[in-house]
């Protein structure tokens, strides 16, 4: 499988590792016409806003748009998970609107209050360590997104058909169980696993 890491600002290169650990080719993204080359694509960790206004920039949000819409599958970790919702609470505008949730931002607290900790996540047998950065939650989700984990009560880890969001940096310590989750659904996306 070949995954792209959108590479405008934020977490690229460990994402591109824990990927190629899970056993993907992993390319950094700068360029729409890379999408066509891809089997899914990652949403990195950064600054939701800074991306945003990166990929309106660079035409990626009509690209990555389409690129769902071809069912490619998307994984958003902590601002991307940002970027994919179609709903940010005190914000009227939003991203790429195509995971069908509401997502708060900051709501664990400041840089400070960073935390790792375990998570059961439904799918994948061993918890999975998360590093919480400034890190958003899920509010609330639509019918047909799969709540997969949650910290103390919150959503922090769902799924909506072939996109996937987690709160928190995945690729930031070295388990890769997520990533190999995601390789899995591009595999599956892709028809050829
Ligand atoms: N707080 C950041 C935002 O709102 C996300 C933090 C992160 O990606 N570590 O965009």
């Amino acid at each position: 499988m070949k995954i792209g890491v959108l590479a405008l600002q934020g977490a690229v290169a460990e994402h591109i590792r824990s990927l190629e650990a899970a056993g993907a080719e992993a390319v950094a993204v700068k360029q729409v016409e890379q999408l066509d080359e891809l089997d899914g694509l990652v949403l990195p960790g950064g600054e939701s806003t800074t991306i945003g206004k990166l990929m309106r920039k660079y035409n990626f949000i009509e690209a990555i748009q389409s690129f769902s819409k071809r069912g490619k599958p998307v994984f958003g970790t902590c601002a991307g998970l940002i970027l994919l919702a179609d709903r940010i609470e005190g914000q009227e505008e939003a991203h790429l609107h195509l995971m069908d949730m509401t997502v708060a931002r900051n709501a664990f607290g400041r840089q400070r209050e960073s935390f790792e900790t375990d998570l059961d996540v439904k799918g994948i047998d061993e918890p999975v360590r998360g590093v919480f950065i400034r890190a958003p939650l899920i509010k609330e989700v639509g019918e047909s997104v799969d709540v997969l984990s949650t910290y103390k009560g919150e959503i922090v880890t769902a799924r909506q058909g072939h996109l996937l969001a987690a709160s928190f940096h995945p690729e930031l310590t070295d388990d890769y169980s997520l990533h190999a989750y995601f390789v899995k659904m591009a595999a599956e996306a892709a028809g050829n696993n």
